[in-house]
């Protein structure tokens, strides 16, 4: 038996007994001729002590011990004279009779503790030296124990998990996919799935009611702020239902995860808010609604009084930021640089100050009356000491910036606490959105989303303006500010999924060479069906009060899509490319 107790276990009730624990030196030190060792696994750290007076080869064996050496030692506990109220283990240390080395170990390029002396890429390099840390450990703990939440709450519902391949064709999620040349089908490639999507709409065809799965996609994307080209999605089909039925369950899982994993009770019901309403009054398809700081539409309260730049829009709109009058005017001009970052991409900013003292002032007094400022300010439902900012253009571009500027004031004031959980459901999201650059549309979720029954006279109609009222039985689960999940009502009828194609621009032949697996299923008796998936990676960041989702991943992929630990991607060798009937268009230019 290597060890009789983990190095968490030990309290102040154990004094007394003879114990053999087994772990890695986090640090050893010499105090008074007496040598003090941290010794840790992933249950804690212990303090282990080798008197003065022992046995000299235990003492010279203790003194050797170098950081992350791995070692057996055995000893009895004793109470510690200076307690240490930060560990659980605190109240005790084992004073050691004999010490075995299981194993060496060079020097750790950084400190393995709570906090770390290493940077990201020396520690993404080591990762498995960074995982030793507390907090990584706590990260893959917590991931853990949601995932276990998860599958017993699915299943006390019934579902099944099911696991579907990852050498698949290529699936409609809209991003690039991973592909997969086949050395047995030459010239022929796998796509890695994006999701399982459509594996999870033909297992409903087979009458697998309620799917779910713990599930990899991959999708080839630049990776933006805290995306990952591998990630984890908590993906779910059911058939037989409306959207209100699939609403209600998985609000019923969200509540139950929050209340079994953090003890904290979110709201119920969740709240739901229509797709037009979350652009209109923040911005976004994902509003962060611990705050209010809504946006206002002040179009007609400002137009026709001779200020060009209001004049020559068709949409103007604001915020009331909550006691911000006090701001400088160095602190507004920061301000206006800020919106002016491509990030944002606003052209100007104009500000209302609403003075303490019951004054106003702002950056365009010139073609407002202090009366008129009032009335903004009354449409902006401002209060004294607020501070209104202005954005204009395009309406839902200004929206858009308008609500990133919002989440940014938010930010400033405090007011985006990761300990406060402010779920809602955003429904009724356009079926379609019309590219300009592409001159055409796409579907705003995935192909396979259905129209909403009662816009299927717009669906069916030729004209752009009617395509673009369509709604969809789409969904999505946000937290915070986040899109934590999103899902749909599917297509199930086999001439409605082709007109899909056919508003899509995807040609008969097209649909068919990629599609035509689904849509001959389709023919064969499917169910009406709908589903979601839940963004993995992102739940146990955000019920880690953590805003990036890296820690919560054993190994991932560094901003450039690299495992810096593994080096990959990597060149293959020519013999591996050449039983691929692969070969390599890159150069000097193109590297
Ligand atoms: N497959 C979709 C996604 O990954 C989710 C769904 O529609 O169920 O976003």
């Amino acid at each position: 038996m290597y060890r009789s107790n983990t190095c968490g276990e030990l309290r102040i009730s154990d004094v007394g007994k003879k114990v053999t624990l087994a772990g890695w030196v986090q640090r050893s030190r010499k105090l008074g001729g007496m040598t003090f060792i941290d010794l840790r696994d992933r249950y804690g750290i212990t303090q282990l002590v080798v008197e003065a007076d022992a046995d000299a080869a235990l003492v010279e064996t203790a003194t050797a011990l170098g950081r992350e050496f791995v070692i057996q030692a055995t000893g009895t506990v004793v109470e510690r004279a200076s307690k240490n109220s930060k560990i659980d283990t605190g109240d005790i240390e084992i004073r050691l009779e004999a010490i075995n080395i299981l194993n060496k170990s060079l020097t750790p390029p950084f400190t393995i503790e709570e906090q770390s002396d290493g940077g990201e890429d020396i520690r993404a390099k080591y990762r498995y030296l960074d995982l030793r840390r507390a907090p990584l450990k706590r990260a893959l703990e917590l991931r853990h124990r949601i995932a276990h939440e998860v599958r017993n709450f699915l299943d006390s519902k019934g579902f099944l998990e099911i696991e579907t391949p990852y050498l698949i064709k290529s699936t409609p999620e809209g991003a690039r996919d991973f592909v997969v040349p086949s050395r047995m089908n030459p010239g022929q490639f796998y796509a890695l799935p994006q999701s399982p999507q459509t594996f999870k709409q033909l297992l409903m065809v087979a009458g697998y009611d309620r799917y779910f799965q713990i599930v990899r996609c991959f999708r080839d994307e630049d990776l933006r702020a805290d995306r990952q080209p591998e990630f984890t999605q908590i993906d779910c089909e059911m058939s037989f239902v409306e959207q209100e039925d699939v609403l209600n369950l998985f609000e019923d899982m969200m509540r139950t995860l929050f209340k079994n994993v953090l003890d904290v009770n979110i709201a119920n019901p969740i709240p739901r808010m229509s797709w037009y309403d979350a652009m209109d009054r923040y911005g976004s398809d994902k509003p962060d609604i611990r705050f209010g700081m809504e946006i206002h539409e002040i179009t007609s309260l400002v137009q026709g009084h001779g200020f060009g730049v209001f004049d020559s829009v068709p949409y103007v709109g604001a915020i009331a930021v909550p006691g911000a009058a006090a701001y400088t005017r160095k602190q507004t001009d920061e301000l206006t640089e800020w919106v002016k970052r491509p990030q944002v991409g606003a052209k100007g900013l104009v500000y209302i100050k609403l003075n303490e003292d019951g004054s106003t002032k702002s950056s365009v007094d010139k073609f407002y009356s202090e009366d008129e400022l009032r009335k903004i300010a009354a449409g902006v439902e401002a209060n004294t000491g607020d501070l209104i900012l202005v954005l204009c253009g395009e309406k839902r571009k200004a929206q858009t910036q308008l609500g990133v500027l919002r989440v940014e004031m938010g930010g400033r004031l405090g007011l985006r606490d990761p300990k406060v959980f402010a779920p809602l459901w955003i429904v009724d999201f356009p079926l379609l959105e019309w590219s300009e650059e592409d001159g055409r549309f796409y579907a705003m979720h995935h192909p396979f989303t259905a129209p909403k029954p009662e816009h299927l006279d717009w669906f069916y109609s030729d004209k752009k303006e009617d395509l673009e009222r369509v709604c969809a039985n789409a969904y999505d689960f946000v937290l915070n500010g986040n899109e934590l999940g999103g899902g749909s009502i599917r297509i199930h009828e086999a001439a409605v999924q082709e007109r899909m194609f056919q508003v899509l621009g995807i040609g008969k032949e097209e649909a068919e060479y990629k599609f035509g697996f689904i849509i001959n299923a389709f023919k064969f008796g499917a169910p009406p069906h709908g589903g979601l998936a839940f963004g993995f990676d992102r739940t146990c960041a955000l019920f880690g009060g953590q805003e990036t989702i890296r820690d919560y991943i054993a190994f991932p992929k560094n901003n450039q899509g690299r495992d810096v630990m593994i080096d990959a991607p990597s060149k293959i060798d020519d013999v591996q490319m050449d039983e691929l009937f692969l070969a390599s268009t890159v150069n000097e230019e193109n590297a």
